[in-house]
């Protein structure tokens, strides 16, 4: 099934940080896929902004690279590539200094289209950049500013950016990027939700019996080890992604499909969690398997500190004191180096009150699977008769619905999370980015956790890489009776 492109307006897209990583990773094959696919109108503009000394031909043929490199499988006539190359621009700019503003502003002046100004730099530079903006009058409002993540390390830092970025830009100007919220399967979640009438009467406390969310990893720190080391897993990835995850998940149906309104929800489940025990938290560190050292070394190494005591991996336990969640356990965990690279929320529900079949002595909770990655998609396990003869004897099949293959022939049809969330900045929706209040309220919940194992120096636990972290992750679920899910890839 082909999907219909509807074309946004003209814009101009500034990317502070064009020659980095992030740009040429993500950004820019993403916006020319967008611009294949026909939703990239021939008047926008894309300028690349960094130091580098490069004028616009140098800076196309790093394009052109990049899109080679990490364009995926996507394909795009060579004709294409050039119309596409022939938007896009660069200027050597200084967020720190005074070089290349002036240029900017004359490139962006007397134009009515949609300004949009991606900061893919590091987060120290944000507050230079929106004080520049301002300053050089580009900061009107029409302008929109794309801020990536980490938004801050703890409460006091994310509240001082929110302040930084509001003396010069509104809140509806903001848009705070988490890529896992543009994925397909994350909206899915609303639409199956809200869309249904089947889900929502069951989704309380009273049927389901708990919720898993697991984001496992395959990769262990790379080349990120410095800047993962002074993170970890709570910040990196609980405060952020597992933390939006759970609130689609949680959250009362809002009134309309709206920013504010589905922001406005999605802040009441983070409100509503309660404060964190520390018998609920189990924290890990990848080690080495003896004879892979080398290959795949363990976590202390790839970061160079010997006592570093940060967590590569974490499972929780947490509530949600509100009338729908009230007692339903909601287990998190995330991590790096486990056996399979695999996102998925879970949904167990109660069992059936009361059994009529004698013979079957199983337990057969309907499950709800919603796997973001590798393979997205939606599992629905139902209990049917074993066939052939030999009683009433029960087992569970999954009602399964790849999306690829469901909806596309091949999955090639699926949007890359940082191309939608790029054409929902130019549409000025902001349905699936954080609000400064959203943030502030994660760090607030996470920062206590955070505090006590520092004034503890607590330990992470090992976990042999290419396992499912440390066995006292397993041992809490089994405390209360249940079991993680496979990680399956
Ligand atoms: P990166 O590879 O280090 O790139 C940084 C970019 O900033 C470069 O283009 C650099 O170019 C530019 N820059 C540095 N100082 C500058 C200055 N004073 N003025 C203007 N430009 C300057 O970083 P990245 O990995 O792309 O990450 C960018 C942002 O995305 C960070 O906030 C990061 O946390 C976030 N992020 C990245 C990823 C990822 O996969 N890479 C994932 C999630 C979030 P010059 O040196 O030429 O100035």
């Amino acid at each position: 099934m082909v999907s219909r492109v509807i074309p946004v307006d003209p814009f101009d897209l500034v990317i502070f940080g064009g020659t980095g990583d992030l740009a040429r990773r993500k950004i820019l094959p993403g916006l020319f896929r967008r611009f294949c696919s026909g939703q990239m109108p021939p008047q926008a503009r894309i300028i690349g902004a960094a130091r580098t000394d490069l004028d616009a031909a140098g800076y196309r043929e790093m394009v052109s690279e990049a899109i080679a490199e990490f364009g995926g499988a996507f394909t795009c006539e060579d004709q294409t590539l050039e119309a596409f190359l022939n938007q896009v621009d660069y200027l050597a700019i200084d967020a720190r200094g005074e070089t290349g503003w002036e240029a900017l502003q004359d490139k962006m002046k007397g134009t009515d289209r949609i300004e949009a100004y991606y900061f893919s730099v590091s987060p120290s530079l944000f507050g230079d950049l929106a004080e520049r903006l301002q300053k050089w009058g580009m900061a009107d409002a029409q302008a929109r500013i794309v801020v990536e993540k980490p938004f801050g390390r703890d409460l006091e830092t994310a509240r001082s950016l929110n302040a930084t970025l509001a003396k010069y830009f509104n809140e509806d100007q903001i848009y705070r990027i988490d890529p896992s919220l543009g994925k397909e399967t994350v909206q899915n979640l609303m639409a199956v939700r809200f869309g249904n009438l089947l889900f929502e009467p069951l989704w309380n406390a009273q049927y389901v019996d708990h919720i898993q969310i697991t984001v496992a990893e395959t990769v262990g720190v790379g080349g990120r080890g410095e800047y993962y080391d002074t993170s970890g897993a709570m910040r990196d990835m609980v405060q952020n992604h597992l933390m939006q995850l759970l609130c689609l998940i949680a959250m009362e149906p809002p009134a309309r499909f709206d920013p504010d309104a589905v922001r406005d929800e999605k802040l009441k489940v983070i409100r509503a969690l309660d404060p964190l025990e520390a018998h609920h938290i189990v924290r890990g560190q990848y080690q080495a398997v003896p004879m892979d050292e080398v290959e795949n070394p363990g976590y202390r190494s790839a970061v160079g500190d010997a006592r570093s005591r940060t967590e590569s991996f974490i499972a929780l336990k947490t509530h949600l004191s509100n009338w729908r969640w009230a007692g339903t356990p909601f287990y998190l965990r995330t991590g790096k180096r486990m056996s399979a690279r695999s996102s998925e929320i879970t949904v167990v529900f109660k069992e059936t009150p009361h059994s009529i079949f004698a013979e079957d002595a199983g337990r057969h909770p309907n499950v709800l699977s919603i796997r973001l990655q590798p393979n997205e998609g939606i599992t629905l396990g139902v209990t049917i008769k074993e066939p052939g003869p030999g009683g009433m004897r029960l087992i569970d099949v999954p009602l399964d619905m790849t999306f690829a293959e469901a909806l596309g022939d091949d999955g090639t049809d699926q949007v890359d999370a940082y191309e939608r969330l790029i054409m929902d900045v130019i549409r000025g929706n902001q349905t699936l980015f954080m609000r400064g209040d959203e943030v502030e309220a994660a760090w607030a919940w996470t920062d206590p956790i955070i505090q006590g194992w520092t004034a503890r120096a607590d330990v992470p636990k090992p976990y042999d890489s290419g396992s499912d972290g440390p066995g006292d992750a397993d041992e809490m679920l089994r405390r209360d009776g249940r079991a993680w899910r496979e990680v399956k890839p």
